[in-house]
This record gives structure tokens, C-alpha cells and sequence, in this order.
């Protein structure tokens, strides 16, 4: 009998991987492909991290580190989040997980069971939605709306609360709409669930990319530390996707339960990765500066581009690397409108669809790739929409 388990029926997938397979098997047959599926910088990560990493191999950082991480990684973690999120941490409160996604896996593990209702912004990033089924919870969507600069409604999420209200995720700076919430949307939402018992997963992978204002960690507020999980680590800041590492803040009892969780799944995060670590989020800042400056130049041209083209609008979000444009003018649906870029214009984009049923009617394009890049692309769907 090859059946596998009931719950995987219920566990969901990120498109952007769907979309890019099919980017690379057209490439295989020769065509020219421009790729803005992927979600990851295209700098080179920093040489003092890279040089960080290799003086730890060669000092023998090569076995086991305690699961629930390093401990100057986790020092590193608390001087940094005092000092760019605002939140007095402890080492006790920190877990140091493979990558940012893990911290959504077992945070929704340790908390949400069958039944229990959790709320997601839709769009938003896929994992959120495939996880809430997968553990048998029942999806209580927000809509974003373009109206309202893609920021969460607070009296809409106010509504949204019921006494089955587990968790309630934001993410600001957010994937797919690089839309971010102001200090009073966060200040609302801790109003909103203050008191109830409910938990925030606040995930801030996109902290530090930012073209206006800041974000302050909603785990600042008072009253909200012990309620808050907070998501982040070096991916996107540090171009550092390929090294897996992530982490979470929240109380200590609920540490000790995700590091149970990595004792049973990873057993730790290499140690040569979290020495590196140590350097990216210690050292000198000076790369980031200078991606999100590049990042900056390159959203004036995608988003002027895309506007100057027929039928597509698009504001300019102040944070992450996404454009996420209103394509309704094209008369086209977003799926039908990103395969006929893929296989007219050779341009790799996604549907706003596989983001939730509220990116219907918007395409997602990641300008972390070069100008040269972006110009070509702007050209090729330009054309493409004439012939539409
Ligand atoms: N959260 C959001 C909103 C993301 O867009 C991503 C990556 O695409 C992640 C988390 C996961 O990052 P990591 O690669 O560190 O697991």
C-alpha cells in the first residue's frame, strides 16, 4: 500500500519553486528566460561573513552545537534585536532554527491545534496557509487591499476575532506586496488581541529592507513580549538564503518547547553557520546599506516601467524587493497573464493568485536581479502586451 499519510493532503506549496522549474526546463530547450519568481538577493554574500564561516571550519566548528543554538549566536541575537527591533531579550528566549521558515513550522506545532482558529493576510506568503491545514486548523483570512497600501485593516481584524483565535500572523515589511504597517496599524493590532490569549507570530525576514520609515517589532509594545513570536534571520538582510539561518524570540517556556521540537527534527544549526552568523548580524552594516541602496534605484525602475506599460499599474512599496503590480487593465487573470509572459516574453513572474484569493488580479515580480536585467524585462513585456 503506497498511500501516504491523511496530512498530507492538507500541506501546501510556495509557487515561486513551481514557477521556476518551469523557467529552467524552457531555458533547457534554449529559450531566453528573465527571472523575477525568486525571492532571494542576487549579491554575493558579504566577504567578512564568508571569511567568518571559513576561520570556523578551519578551527573545527564541524560537530554538533546545542539545539537550541550557539550561545554567541544567541547573545548576537539579543544585542541585535535590542538594538533594530526594540525588544529586551534574553538568551533563554532565543531558538536558533535552519532558516526563517522553520520558526513558522514549529511555532504553528507548539500552539495551534485541530479546531483552533488562526488569522493570515492574504496575499501573503503561501507556508502561513499551507501550515494552518496542515495541522487541521481552520484559515481565518485578512484581506490586504491595494485602497490601503496592502496594510492590514485593523477593525476588519478586530471582527476577525473569535475565542477560537490561536494565533494571528503579520508581516511587515510583507511578501508578495512589500506593503509595511505604520506604527499605529501595530499599536491597533496589539490593541486588538491584547488580553485575549492569543498568540502574534510577527515575521520580519524583511526588517532591514526598507525605503521609508522603519518597523518596530509589535514584541516591543507593553504587555506584548510574552505573546509575540518573533520571526526573522539572515537570508534577505545578509544575501545569505543558502546558509540556513533563522531564529525566533518569544518566552522561555516556549522555547524550551521548539528547541524539544529541533531536538527531534534538525538537532541543531551547523555551528560554522551561526559563527558566521555572529559576524552578519555584529559586524559592519556597511553591505546592507548598500543592497538596499541598489535595491532602491531598482524599484524606481521596475515600478516606472511597469507603469508606463498598457493596462498594468503599480504603486511604490516602501519595503522588500517586491513589485506587485494591479494587472486587471490587461483584461487578462493572473495566472493566464504570468504563463503568457513566461511563454511569450520569456519573462518569469507570479500569478498574485498563489498568494491567496486577494492577489487575484496582480502579478508578483522580485527586482532583486540586475538593472540590465529589469530594463530587458520592461521591454519584453511591453511588447508582449501590444500584441495582447
Ligand atoms: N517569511 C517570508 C515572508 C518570506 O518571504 C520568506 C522567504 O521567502 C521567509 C519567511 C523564509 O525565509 P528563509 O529562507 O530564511 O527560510
Amino acid at each position: 500500500d503506497h498511500r501516504f499519510a491523511e496530512r498530507l493532503g492538507r500541506l501546501g506549496s510556495e509557487s515561486a519553486f513551481e514557477v521556476l522549474s518551469r523557467a529552467k526546463a524552457l531555458e533547457a530547450e534554449g529559450k531566453s528566460i528573465i527571472h523575477f519568481e525568486i525571492g532571494e538577493p542576487d549579491f554575493a554574500t558579504p566577504r567578512n561573513i564568508v571569511e567568518a564561516a571559513k576561520k570556523a571550519l578551519d578551527r573545527g566548528f564541524t560537530h554538533y552545537a546545542t539545539a537550541q543554538g550557539y550561545l554567541p549566536f544567541r547573545e548576537a541575537v539579543v544585542a541585535y534585536a535590542q538594538k533594530y527591533k526594540g525588544i529586551d531579550c534574553t538568551t533563554e528566549e532565543v531558538v536558533v532554527v535552519p532558516g526563517g521558515k522553520p520558526v513558522m513550522f514549529y511555532t504553528v506545532l507548539a500552539l495551534v491545534n485541530e479546531g483552533d482558529e488562526v488569522i493570515y493576510p492574504n496575499p501573503g506568503f503561501p507556508i502561513y496557509e499551507s501550515l494552518i491545514k496542515f495541522v487541521g486548523a481552520t484559515p481565518v483570512s485578512i484581506p490586504l487591499r491595494e485602497e490601503n497600501d496592502f496594510r492590514l485593516d485593523v477593525a476588519e481584524l478586530k471582527q476577525k476575532v473569535t475565542e477560537k483565535t490561536k494565533l494571528v500572523i503579520i508581516n511587515s515589511p510583507a511578501n508578495p506586496t512589500g506593503g509595511m504597517l505604520t506604527p499605529e496599524d501595530i499599536h491597533g493590532i496589539a490593541d486588538a488581541i491584547r488580553g485575549k490569549g492569543i498568540y502574534i507570530l510577527s515575521d520580519e525576514i524583511y526588517q532591514r529592507i526598507v525605503y521609508r520609515g522603519s518597523v518596530k517589532s509589535i514584541a516591543s509594545l507593553p504587555g506584548m513580549k510574552d505573546w509575540t513570536i518573533v520571526l526573522d534571520g539572515v537570508s534577505k538582510t545578509y544575501a545569505m538564503t543558502g546558509w540556513r539561518l533563522g531564529y525566533g524570540i518569544m518566552r522561555q517556556e516556549l522555547a524550551k518547547k521548539i528547541t524539544d521540537l529541533m531536538i527531534n527534527s534538525n538537532s541543531c544549526v551547523a555551528p560554522f553557520t551561526q559563527i558566521a552568523g555572529i559576524e552578519a548580524l555584529t559586524g559592519t552594516q556597511d553591505a546592507v546599506a548598500k543592497m538596499v541602496e541598489e535595491f532602491r534605484k531598482r524599484r524606481e525602475i521596475i515600478v516606472d516601467g511597469l507603469n508606463s506599460i498598457k493596462g498594468i499599474r503599480c504603486r511604490k512599496a516602501d519595503g522588500a524587493f517586491y513589485a506587485f503590480p494591479n494587472i486587471k487593465g490587461t483584461g487578462m487573470g493572473s495566472k493566464a497573464f504570468a504563463d503568457f509572459l513566461l511563454y511569450r516574453a520569456g519573462v518569469a513572474t507570479l500569478s498574485g493568485a498563489s498568494f491567496g484569493s486577494y492577489g487575484e488580479g496582480y502579478l508578483r515580480l522580485s527586482y532583486a536581479t540586475s538593472i540590465d536585467q529589469i530594463e530587458m524585462a520592461l521591454e519584453r513585456i511591453d511588447k508582449a502586451v501590444q500584441h495582447l
